[in-house]
């Protein structure tokens, strides 16, 4: 398998892995170095291949030197969900006798081209390369017991719980208000921390570029919303990927844009309130959970506006995001039952 997309992609592409485990045996992924944490835990996985293309094996020289690689492993089938020339192109120069991919991606370039439905989850339109049949799959995320330890003394260094693991114990929402494109990201995370802290632990989860938005939510907090009986932390660049899945597994619900954290819920099955703006869930990338729940505002001609959402508004008022409020987001963590007192 070669997917060296965006980590949501990576984390979607899990169900297909496993469809290809059962079928050939623990497949070898070939993806991002960010990536690799999330697929190298996996059962179906037998070893990761990492692939800086835009960092150490970038350009030519490193296609052309993980294509020979790939070569000296003589393997028999490459599957190839990321339609991307470059994915296309190493699959060929590795000289992979079988190479599967979609029929709008590189079709000269693959000895099996299939068709992606188009209205379908991406889930579902990732297993059609391997002609396997939906059936509700979620995504799959295997953290490890050190990666389990760390979260709790993480969570217990900051007070949001007070001990137990495993999920139990104080309630705490875990927020992901970052997002690589800048209308994607919901503008009012600030004011729904400070809302939520009257309820319930607060935890910020995203990379060290959703740091600066993380330290906001904990200023906003000003730690602890009764008499710092709930905290705001924030994790973003201080947690790893999988840890990152772990404070997710243990929070009552996530808060997310349409990012990746959105996928990591899925996929360690924590109720999700889900913030669509410049995108829709019909492009196949929303939650699929009874609990879960999205937030968008219909109605906007404009919407949507782009496959990813663009850096900016193009027309200047970003309403499909700021006309999205606080209380609409309080009401839907209410409805996925994530504050009641749990059994
Ligand atoms: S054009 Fe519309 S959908 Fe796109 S960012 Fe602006 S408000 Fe959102």
């Amino acid at each position: 398998m070669i997917q060296t997309a965006f980590l949501g992609d990576v984390v979607l592409t899990t169900p297909l892995l496993e469809v290809l485990a059962r079928r050939h045996g623990a497949v070898d992924v070939v993806t991002t170095p960010a990536a690799a944490p999330l697929v190298e835990t996996l059962p179906a996985v037998r070893r990761v291949v990492p692939y800086d293309k835009h960092g150490n094996d970038r350009g030519l020289p490193g296609l052309f030197a993980l294509a020979r690689r790939l070569r000296a492993e003589r393997y028999d089938v490459a599957y190839l969900p990321h339609r991307s020339l470059r994915t296309a192109a190493l699959a060929w120069l590795a000289r992979i006798p079988a190479r599967v991919g979609y029929r709008d991606g590189w079709p000269l370039l693959y000895t099996e081209a299939r068709a992606r439905p188009r209205a379908a989850h991406e889930i579902d339109r990732l297993l059609a390369l391997a002609a396997a049949e939906p059936r509700g799959e979620r995504p799959s995320l295997c953290v490890t017991a050190e990666d389990r330890a760390t979260t709790e003394a993480f969570l217990r260094e900051h007070g949001i719980v007070a001990g137990g693991g495993g999920g139990g114990g104080e309630p705490f929402v875990a927020l992901a208000p970052g997002s690589i494109w800048g209308t994607k990201r919901w503008p009012h995370y600030r004011e729904l921390s400070q809302r939520l802290a009257a309820r319930a632990g607060l935890v910020v989860v995203g990379g060290p570029e959703d740091a600066g938005l993380g330290d906001e939510i904990v200023r906003a907090v000003g730690g602890g919303g009764g008499r710092g009986r709930w905290s705001a932390v924030n994790g973003c660049g201080r947690l790893t990927l999988r840890q990152s899945a772990e404070v997710i597994r243990r929070a009552v619900a996530l808060v997310t844009n349409d990012s990746a954290p959105l996928h990591f819920a899925q996929a360690v099955g924590t109720p999700t309130v889900a913030i669509f703006g410049p995108t829709v869930p019909a492009f196949g990338f929303g939650p699929r959970g009874p609990r879960d729940r999205v937030i968008e505002c219909s109605g906007l001609a404009c919407r949507p506006c782009s496959p990813h959402g663009p850096e900016t508004c193009p027309l200047g008022h970003h309403l499909c995001m700021t006309s999205l409020t606080v209380d609409q987001v309080l009401r839907a963590i209410e409805e996925t039952g994530a504050l009641h007192r749990r059994d």
